[in-house]
C-alpha cells in the first residue's frame, strides 16, 4: 500500500439548539429532507461529535478513506468544537464546509453523523441533542471525541500520520445504537 496522502477535513455546525416542533408532531428530521432545512434546522442536525475534524487519509492506490486519532489544530477535543469556527477557513484552508451536495459527495461521514443518517433515511440515535435535550449525551455515550486519547496535528510529524489511522471513528459505540423512540 502506498503511503496515504493527506485528506481535507469537514466541518459544517454551531449549534445544538433544540427544534422540536410540538409533541404532537414528527420532528423535523423525520418530515424534511436536508435540502428541505432551514439554517436553524440544518444547523442542529451536527451532534458536535467532533469526529469530523480528525485528519484524514486517502490511499493514493485505493482512494479509501482512512481516519486518523490526529485532531485538527482548531478543534478543542474536550469542548470538541471548533476554537475559531467563523474564520475557520483562514487558518485551515482545507477545512469543508458542510452542505446538502457535500453530505451527497462525501463517502467518509461517520455512521453516526446525523447528515449523513438523514441523507440515508435513517432515524437519529437516542443520544444525539435532538432528541435527548441534552448536548452531554453525545458525550456520555461515548461517540464524540471527549475522553478518547486524540493528538493535535500541530504535535506530530506529518511522516507520522499513517501510524495513527483508527477504526473507531467509522464505528458506532455498542451502549449508542439504540434510536430515537
Ligand atoms: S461528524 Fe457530523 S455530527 Fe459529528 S461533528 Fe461532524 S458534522 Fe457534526
Ligand atoms: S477548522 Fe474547525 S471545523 Fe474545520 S476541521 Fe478544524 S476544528 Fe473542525
Amino acid at each position: 500500500m502506498a503511503p496515504p496522502e493527506r485528506k481535507d477535513k469537514l466541518c459544517g455546525k454551531e449549534s445544538m439548539k433544540s427544534e422540536h416542533e410540538g409533541a404532537a408532531e414528527l420532528p423535523f428530521w423525520k418530515t424534511k429532507t436536508l435540502a428541505e432545512m432551514n439554517g436553524s434546522e440544518w444547523e442542529s442536525l451536527c451532534d458536535g461529535c467532533g469526529r469530523c475534524c480528525l485528519v484524514k487519509l486517502e490511499d493514493e492506490d485505493t482512494g479509501a478513506i482512512h481516519f486518523t486519532d490526529i485532531a485538527c489544530r482548531l478543534l478543542d477535543t474536550e469542548s470538541c468544537r471548533c476554537r475559531d469556527y467563523p474564520n475557520r477557513q483562514a487558518f485551515v484552508h482545507d477545512c469543508i464546509r458542510l452542505t446538502v451536495e457535500e453530505v451527497e459527495r462525501l463517502s467518509w461521514l461517520p455512521p453516526t453523523c446525523a447528515y449523513r443518517l438523514v441523507r440515508e433515511g435513517a432515524d437519529l440515535y437516542w443520544w444525539h441533542p435532538l432528541v435527548s435535550g441534552d448536548p452531554d449525551t453525545v458525550h456520555m455515550a461515548g461517540v464524540s471525541l471527549r475522553g478518547r486519547s486524540v493528538t493535535s496535528e500541530e504535535d506530530l510529524p506529518e511522516e507520522d500520520f499513517p501510524d495513527r489511522i483508527v477504526s473507531w471513528p467509522n464505528r458506532v459505540p455498542k451502549g449508542a445504537r439504540r434510536r430515537a423512540a
